[in-house]
C-alpha cells in the first residue's frame, strides 16, 4: 500500500486542541486535510518519525495587526516559526478597509509602502487568496477606519447619514466574511465613539454571526467601567465578546483584575459568551501619540487609560526618522534633553508622529499570571511587525506560554495551553475545521519538542525565533521544516460562513 497518503507523521504524542490529555499515534495528511488519526496503516508518500515530540494543530493568533504585513513580509516567518498558522488581523479598531485610510493609518507601522490597492474586505480577502502569504489570515473589521471614512477624525456623535455609511461599511466586510468587529477605544478616532454607536454597529454582527473584539475605553483606573461597558454593547447588540489584551495597566491599578475577571464570570453567567485575549508578557506595547493623548506621560494621580508610565519604563521601539532613538528610553531622552517626561514625548511625536512606536513595562507578573489561569483567556500576540526593536511578543508568545508558563510554572497542563491557542479560539471565532487534530480538519499542525520548546526574544534582542519547534504544515504544506521555513506560502484568506 505505498502512498497511500501523501504525508504520515508517525509515533508522535499528539495534542488534539480540546484540552484532552495527549495520546500517542501517527497523523496522515492527504491533500490539505488531516486524513486519519491513531494507528494509521499504509505508507505515506512522505514519512516523519515524531517520537518523542508533540504535535498540535497549528497556533491562532487571535490578535494580530498584520493587515499590511501579510502583503509586505508574506513569509510571516516571525509567526509561522513560532507555530502560528493563522492570524486574526483587524484588531483595535484598525481594519484593512476602506482602502485609503487603512493606508493611512497602517503607513505609522509601515510606512507609505507598496501593497497592492483593495476596494473593500471583499478585495482585500481576494488579494490574500491572489498573493498569499506563509499563513491563514482571518479578518475582523476595524471600527476606527470605518468611522474615519465616514467622517474623518470629528470629535462627536454622527449624524444619521454618517452612521448608515459606517452601518454599510461593517456590513460589507461581514458580509464579505469577515469574523466580527473590533473597536480601539483610545485611539483617534475611536476614543470619540459613544457606546450607542457601537451597539449600532455591533447589530450587524448579530446578523451575520460574527463577534465584537474591543480594546477598551481604560486599562488603567477605570479599568472595571471598560469591561462593563464592553459587556454590555455585547448583550445589547446580541453578539459574542472578546476582551483584548485583557490586563491591568499601570502600578497603581495593579490587582484590578481580579476584579475585572468577576465582572467576567457574572457575564458568562448570564450566559453571554465574554473570552479574552493575553500576551504573556508584562509590557506593552503602542503607538507613542496614544499613550501621551491618554496621559501615560503625566504626573502620577491623573487616570488616563493606560495608568502612569515611569519614564525609565518606557523603551522605543520605532523611530524611523531617528534610528538612534531605537532601543532607548524615555528616560535617557528627558536626561539628555532636560525635559520632562510629557515635553520630550511630545518632541518625539512631532518629529516621528505615528511611527513612533513605544514598549511599555506597565503590568504585574501576578496580574498576568491571574489573567493567564482563568477560563476567559486564550492567547494573543498583540505584535507589531515594524522597527528595529518590536516587542518580543511578535516572536515568542506562543512558545512562552506552552514553555514557561505551563511546563516549568506548571500554570496549567500542556494540552490546556494548546487548547487555550487551537481549539479554543477556532471554536470562538467561527474558524471551520481548524483547531482540532481530527479527521477531515485542515492540516494545520505544528510538531515540537516539549522539553526543550522555548521563546528567545528578549526586549534586547527581539529577533530572535524560539527553539525547539520543529516543523509548521499550513493546509497540509509544510512551511517550518526542521526548524527552516520553507518559503512555502499556502495561506489562504479565511471567510466566515464559508
Ligand atoms: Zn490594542
Amino acid at each position: 500500500m505505498a502512498g497511500t497518503w501523501d504525508l504520515v507523521i508517525r509515533n508522535t504524542t499528539i495534542y488534539d486542541g480540546t484540552g484532552a490529555k495527549p495520546t500517542v499515534g501517527d497523523v496522515a495528511i492527504s491533500g490539505d486535510r488531516i486524513a486519519a488519526v491513531g494507528d494509521v496503516s499504509g505508507e505515506g508518500v512522505q514519512e516523519v518519525d515524531a517520537r518523542n515530540r508533540a504535535l498540535a494543530p497549528g497556533f491562532i493568533d487571535v490578535h494580530s495587526h498584520d493587515d499590511f504585513a501579510v502583503f509586505l513580509t508574506p513569509a510571516m516567518d516571525f509567526k509561522v516559526m513560532q507555530g502560528v498558522t493563522t492570524d486574526v488581523v483587524g484588531n483595535c479598531g484598525m481594519g484593512a478597509a476602506p482602502f485609503p485610510i487603512a493606508v493611512a493609518m497602517f503607513s505609522g507601522l509601515h510606512g507609505r509602502s507598496n501593497v497592492p490597492e483593495w476596494h473593500g474586505y471583499a478585495g482585500y480577502l481576494a488579494e490574500i487568496d491572489r498573493n498569499p502569504p506563509s499563513l491563514n489570515v482571518a479578518a475582523l473589521v476595524g471600527h476606527g477606519t470605518v468611522r474615519y471614512s465616514a467622517m474623518g477624525n470629528a470629535c462627536r456623535e454622527p449624524s444619521a447619514k454618517e452612521l448608515d455609511h459606517m452601518r454599510a461599511v461593517v456590513r460589507e466586510g461581514l458580509e464579505s466574511g469577515a469574523f466580527g468587529m473590533s473597536t480601539g477605544l483610545i485611539y483617534e478616532p475611536g476614543r470619540y465613539a459613544r457606546t450607542a454607536e457601537i451597539i449600532e454597529l455591533a447589530r450587524e454582527a448579530n446578523r451575520t454571526g460574527g463577534l465584537y473584539a474591543s480594546h477598551m475605553r481604560d486599562e488603567a483606573a477605570h479599568l472595571l467601567d471598560a469591561v462593563r461597558e464592553t459587556i454590555h454593547i455585547g448583550e445589547e447588540a446580541g453578539v459574542p465578546v472578546q476582551i483584548s489584551h485583557h490586563k491591568a495597566s499601570g502600578r497603581e491599578n495593579w490587582g484590578l483584575v481580579n476584579e475585572s475577571l468577576k465582572l467576567v464570570d457574572e457575564a458568562r453567567g448570564r450566559g453571554l459568551d465574554v473570552t479574552a485575549d493575553q500576551y504573556p508578557y508584562t509590557s506593552g506595547s503602542t503607538i507613542l501619540q496614544a499613550v501621551i493623548q491618554n496621559g501615560g506621560l503625566d504626573e502620577p494621580g491623573d487616570t488616563g487609560a493606560v495608568g502612569t508610565i515611569p519614564p525609565e519604563k518606557l523603551l522605543f521601539a520605532s523611530t524611523p526618522k531617528h534610528p538612534e532613538w531605537e532601543g532607548r528610553t524615555l528616560k535617557d531622552l528627558c536626561d539628555q534633553w532636560k525635559l520632562a517626561p510629557r515635553a520630550a514625548g511630545e518632541r518625539i511625536a512631532a518629529e516621528e508622529g505615528p511611527g513612533a512606536v513605544v514598549v511599555m513595562e506597565t503590568m504585574n507578573e501576578d496580574d498576568v499570571r491571574t489573567v493567564m489561569r482563568h477560563p476567559s483567556t486564550m492567547i494573543g500576540s498583540d505584535g507589531l511587525a515594524m522597527g528595529s526593536r518590536p516587542h518580543p511578543r511578535l516572536y515568542g508568545t506562543f512558545p512562552r506560554v506552552l514553555a514557561r508558563y505551563a511546563r516549568d510554572a506548571g500554570l496549567m497542563t500542556l494540552e490546556e495551553g494548546v487548547h487555550r491557542m487551537t481549539g479554543m479560539p477556532a471554536a470562538k471565532f467561527g474558524l471551520k475545521e481548524r483547531g482540532q487534530v481530527r479527521p477531515g480538519f485542515y492540516a494545520d499542525l505544528v510538531i515540537f519538542d516539549p522539553s526543550s520548546l522555548l521563546d528567545t526574544a528578549t526586549y534586547d534582542q527581539p529577533r530572535r525565533y524560539p527553539e525547539g519547534l520543529h516543523h509548521v504544515f499550513v493546509n497540509g504544506t509544510a512551511v517550518v521544516r526542521d526548524g527552516l521555513h520553507t518559503g512555502a506560502r499556502p495561506g489562504r484568506a479565511l471567510r466566515r460562513n464559508s
